[in-house]
This record gives C-alpha cells, structure tokens and sequence, in this order.
C-alpha cells in the first residue's frame, strides 16, 4: 500500500473565504500600518452581515428613546440603558456597532450605550428552586427535569434614558 498524504485544501476542494490566510507583507518596509487595515474592513463586513438582527433592534431601541426624550423636552440623549437577557439572541458587541450606525443625526448621537446582561434563570416547580440556564431547554440541576418555566433572560428592554 502506497502512503498518501491528504492536505484540507486537497480534501475540500477550494479553501472558503474564512480559511484562506490574511495576505502576507510582500517586503518589510509595508508591514504594519497598511496590512491590519485591511483584516479589520473585513471583520466589519463581516459584524455588519451578522448584526443586521441587532440593527433592527436598535433602530426601534432608538427611536423609542428620542421620542421619550422630545416629548421631555430634551436635546440631547447622553446615555441609553439597556437590559438584554443572556437568551435574546441578541450579541452585545452586535448591539453596539449598531447603535453607533442608528445614532447618527438623531439626539441619540455621541450618547454611551451601556448593556446590563440579565443572566437566564429558571424555576423548578418540583424543587421549588431557581437555577442558571445555559440554554431554552436547561434541566434543573436537583431534579434532572426539563419541565422548569424560563424567569428571566428573555429581556431586551429600555432601562433608562439619560437626558439633557
Ligand atoms: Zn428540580
């Protein structure tokens, strides 16, 4: 029997986008500055692909808060508070990147964006005891069951709106 030797680029046919290597300096005197630029504009396409989910939240997020804040008198929203629960389906760094995006030319702009991750937490009926959920369906660590109800980490609300 003859050895082969089989490589993943061989194997899988054509390397997908997030295999391929980031591009190699071709001499030393264009190293840094230039090169990390590039793999950051391809991080943010992708962040923005991924956080369209989470622009859509924001945008209603924001518009809820300015129309709090005009109808206060405001002229400026300086902070925003939010309360996202750990099983919202909602990424926090997404969360950001987005509100920086829907905050231009509104009173939001310039404003800080602070995100209180509420842990998820479940309650046993049998155990009568709360317990953290990793996911939807956590069985209660005392019992084993499944038949818990969800209390909390659902949560994508306004906390509060900081004004002036
Ligand atoms: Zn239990």
């Amino acid at each position: 029997m003859t050895a082969r030797k089989i490589t993943p680029g061989r194997r899988t046919g054509k390397p997908k986008f997030r295999d391929r290597q980031p591009p190699q300096p071709r001499n030393n005197l264009c190293q840094s500055p230039a090169k990390p630029w590039l793999a950051f504009k391809s991080y943010r396409r992708t962040l923005m692909a991924d956080a369209m989910h989470e622009v859509a939240i924001m945008e209603e997020a924001v518009r809820t808060a300015v129309a709090t804040a005009q109808a206060s008198g405001a002229s400026r929203i300086l902070e925003l508070r939010l309360r996202v629960g750990s099983l919202s389906g909602v990424v926090p760094e997404a969360l950001q990147f987005a509100f920086d995006v829907v905050c231009r030319g509104t009173l939001a702009e310039g404003a800080a964006l602070v995100v209180d991750t509420v842990p998820a937490t479940g309650w046993c009926p049998d155990c009568q005891a709360e317990y953290a959920c990793a996911h939807y369906f956590s069985e209660c660590p005392h019992c084993q069951n499944f038949n818990g109800q969800l209390r909390q980490g659902r949560e994508l609300e306004i906390s509060s709106v900081e004004i002036s």
